[in-house]
């Protein structure tokens, strides 16, 4: 696809954060965001790099009667020579394409995708932060507007990326979190929307994560919505178990959003020798593996915290307590490896990298 992006620059640039240890996640943006437009019949156009600010869409927008959106979640790294560098952006790129089919609405070529993401980080170089853990965080989105209110997909869309400068999501070390295995809400079910990354999938989970949150737990682990029984995901990360030596993950089929830091973690453990299953894993196998002692380790992995150790998972009043409250050996081996590559500590072999300086 060749659309030029045409580039305005912001004339009044903020000041750029001081202290890159308080930078959190989500709370401040760059200077710039990429926009381009979708018209049903004229195709995409006006791609450009505009500075930062409030969208005008109508009231009557789809995208906030009926949900039609989908985004995106990837990182900029700085290298330790001040280089520049992406992990697998054209596979969030081709998710994006993915959501957008599910959701009705049009895709945007995958490599046109990926040089908007470089040419606006080239703008905001100067924004990405280069301590232990820190990264500009982009977030690719797109939503429906134009002004109809009835149920059909929209005429008219809207994709853009921001940016955000992140901090390191284990500022205060890697302190496992405390998981609650949902048995009365569910978020996804078989045939509806969970593989796409769509916002209605977090306004489902709202509710059930701020009850157990209530109760002192980080997080909700899902069950499958058919029959209750299955573990699914965990918030935005994707769940693996070490069970009896193996690592073992739910099979995507459809409620589970395929994430990448997923896909990348079971092709880094097959790398190192290690065996690996894809598969329904039963709360009940958890809870006789646990029993046993054949359950050592738990972890979600996310583009945010790319692993994040568990050291509790409830299922109606039983606890499993695991790697006795610290990170585990294959999970830090993991998060080691993971972050070296995307970091470029560590020599990249699986051609995950995309430099841009
Ligand atoms: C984004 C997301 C993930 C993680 O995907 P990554 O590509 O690894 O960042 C997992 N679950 C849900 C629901 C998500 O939205």
């Amino acid at each position: 696809m060749d659309l030029e992006i045409k580039i305005i620059k912001n004339e009044s640039p903020k000041a750029k954060p001081q202290d890159e240890t308080s930078l959190g996640f989500g709370k401040i943006f760059t200077d710039h965001m990429f926009v381009v437009e979708y018209t049903v019949g004229k195709g995409w156009h006006d791609a450009r790099i505009q500075p930062y600010g409030p969208l005008a869409i109508d009231p009557a927008s789809p995208v906030l009667h009926y949900a039609q959106e989908i985004f995106e979640g990837l990182k900029v790294y700085r290298r330790a020579d001040g280089g520049l560098q992406m992990f697998r952006p054209l596979e969030n790129a081709m998710r994006m394409n993915r959501s957008a089919e599910r959701i009705c609405m049009p895709t945007l070529d995958a490599e046109f995708q990926v040089k908007a993401m470089k040419t606006l980080v080239e703008i905001e170089e100067a924004w990405v932060p280069s301590q232990p853990g820190t990264s500009l965080y982009l977030r690719p989105t797109m939503i429906a507007h134009g002004a109809e209110l009835g149920v059909h997909p929209a005429k008219k869309y809207l994709y853009f990326i921001i940016c955000s400068p992140a901090g390191s999501y284990y500022k205060n070390g890697m302190a496992p979190v405390k998981i609650h295995i949902e048995d009365r809400y569910v978020r996804a079910v078989k045939g509806g929307i969970g593989a796409a990354k769509t916002g209605g999938n977090y306004a489902a989970s709202l509710k059930a994560t701020f009850e157990a949150a209530d109760r002192g737990f980080d997080q909700v682990l899902w069950l499958d919505g058919r029959e209750n029984k299955y573990v699914e995901e965990v918030g935005a990360m994707n769940m693996m178990f070490v069970l009896d030596g193996k690592l073992v993950t739910a099979p995507t089929g459809g409620s589970i959003l395929p994430g990448i830091t997923r896909k990348s973690i079971l092709q880094l453990a097959q790398h190192k020798g290690m065996e690996v299953e894809e598969r329904p894993i039963s709360v009940h196998e958890l809870l006789d593996a646990y029993a046993a002692g054949k359950l050592t380790e738990a972890f979600g992995t996310g583009t945010a915290a790319v692993i994040s150790p568990v050291g509790l998972l409830e299922y109606q009043g039983q606890e499993m307590h695991l790697s006795d409250g610290k990170i585990g050996p294959i999970a830090k081996e993991m998060y080691d490896t993971l972050v070296g590559i995307q970091k470029g500590a560590i020599e990249d072999p699986f051609g995950w990298i995309e430099k841009i300086s």
